[in-house]
């Protein structure tokens, strides 16, 4: 990040507790929209907030949030709306961990696409946040199964998203169900006529934020790689050889390339995992997973497919084809090189689509590096992925937790904690990231073991 960043220790009003989580969760510099909203929201504001995607907008939200609930009463205090099942279960996820260093409290999800019946148990054991979407909340109203009368902070994520899917009614008529003094925070990636009109709806004089430059490139190495005729497959395997690639999502404008680059990556060694659109929720859940915990090499996607992919620290985006609009390039190549770190992206260009290249220039206002492919003598082999992902057939709503799944694996202490990664605990099934070397030996262990005096399945996959 630039020498103006803004600490976290830097703004007044985070508690000493919140501002001690995040630098264990390793959040030390906040990113533009957090240091401009937070002493905005911290203060008890209406906030209307304009940044683009990955600008770090729940951090913005979920801090204020968490900050002033009240974890003693049982009731939801804050709210927040999303779009999609997949946005709302992200930014629950990211609560949890920002919420760790207060025990008790309970974060819920409440989206569409699943039974309403262990949705209204669950929301009977009390809730201290619920992350939902509008169709499914409205419903719990109706039903009554859900009470707002004192939710003090209410959210709109993706705001524009959510009035371009049209729950603009849904979102007034669940406001009108919370408290009249509550605190509205709005975020948005563009500003359309018809948030204004909602901001005036809801909210009482908010400020208004905007961040430009969220998607700064300068930080991420970009090279273009120009091919002629057919060999654009050979020239994806020279440059992943050549720029040592490892690890990479790997962008495609189409379904039905992203099948044929999934088979050509894997007949060249490299262990990828191909996701579009016509998956199942579950099979797309799980590869989503698979890659973020390490234990792949390559994540092959179009757009659409790869919305909401947030995995930290990611070595390289190859863009197999540009896209036709150059911003979609810019939002790509920002999931490489976050938080301060350097990027690499990597984009393929046949000569008949050298017009798209002056587009990309002129969105990111810098030149991109040419590669002849002979110029790409790098013959780099990948190591095996790092880690390997268990499957176990419980999850959350059979109150498997994390430190279940730790417990059990390092049980006979021959297995170290550290040789554990990423632990995802979904609402049916859980994911947990082993070191290579240690996964056949933890398998071996798990299928003896009982995690809560139950026998749990637990497969590689
Ligand atoms: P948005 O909602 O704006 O698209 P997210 O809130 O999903 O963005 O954040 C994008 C990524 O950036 C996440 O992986 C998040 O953990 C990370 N992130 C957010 N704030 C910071 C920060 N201050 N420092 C480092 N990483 C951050
Ligand atoms: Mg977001």
């Amino acid at each position: 990040m630039s020498d103006s960043a803004t600490l976290f220790s830097d703004l007044s009003g985070l508690t000493p507790a919140m501002l001690s989580n995040l630098t264990q969760l390793g959040f030390t510099e906040a990113t533009e929209i957090q240091s401009a909203s937070l002493p905005v929201s911290l203060a008890g504001k209406d906030l209307l907030a304009q940044a683009k995607t990955g600008s770090g907008k729940t951090l913005a939200f979920g801090i204020p949030v968490l900050q002033k609930l009240n974890p003693r009463f049982y009731g939801v205090q804050g709210l927040i709306l999303c779009p999609t099942r997949e946005l709302a279960t992200q930014v629950a996820e990211e609560l949890r961990r920002l919420a760790r260093f207060q025990p008790n409290l309970k974060i819920s999800v409440i989206c569409g696409g699943v039974s309403i019946g262990p949705q209204i148990a669950s929301l009977e054991r009390g809730a201290h946040i619920i992350v939902g979407t509008p169709g499914r909340i409205k419903d719990h109203l109706r039903k009554q199964t859900l009470t707002l009368d004192e939710v003090n902070t209410l959210v709109l994520d993706e705001a524009d998203r959510m009035l371009e899917m049209g729950f603009a009614d849904d979102i007034r008529h669940i406001a009108g169900h919370t408290r009249k003094d509550r605190q509205t925070l709005l975020f948005s990636a563009t500003y359309p006529d018809n948030i204004q009109s909602l901001s005036h709806d809801l909210m009482h004089n908010p400020e208004f934020i905007q961040v430009e430059s969220v998607h700064n490139t300068a930080h991420i190495h970009q090279y273009l790689i120009p091919f002629s005729g057919n060999s654009r497959d050979q020239t994806l395997l020279q440059a992943m050889q050549h720029f040592a690639v490892e690890q990479a999502v790997v962008f495609c404008n189409t379904k039905q390339s992203v099948n044929d680059v999934t088979r050509v990556l894997r007949d060249a060694g490299y262990l990828a995992l191909g996701l579009h659109g016509d998956l199942q929720q579950k099979e797309r859940d799980q590869i989503y997973i698979r890659f973020k915990q390490g234990s792949a090499h390559c994540l092959i996607a179009t757009d659409v497919a790869a919305r909401g992919l947030d995995v930290d620290d990611l070595q390289a985006v190859i863009n197999y084809e540009l896209p036709r609009d150059p911003e979609v390039y810019v939002h790509r190549i920002g999931r490489s090189g976050r938080a301060g770190k350097e990027g690499l992206a990597i984009s393929l260009i046949s000569d008949k689509e050298d017009y798209r290249r002056s587009a990309v220039e002129e969105q990111t206002g810098q030149a991109l590096n040419l590669v002849a492919p002979q110029e790409m003598t790098g013959r780099h082999t990948p190591a095996r992925p790092p880690y390997v992902s268990l499957c176990f057939s419980e999850g959350r709503k059979n109150k498997l937790r994390p430190g279940d799944i730790v417990g059990a694996i390092t049980a006979d202490g021959r297995i170290p904690g550290t040789a554990i990664g990423n632990i995802t605990v979904l609402d049916f099934v859980a994911y947990a990231a082993v070191s290579r070397e240690f996964a056949n030996e933890a398998l071996r262990l798990l299928e003896k073991s009982r995690i809560k005096g139950r026998q749990i399945r637990v497969r590689r996959v």
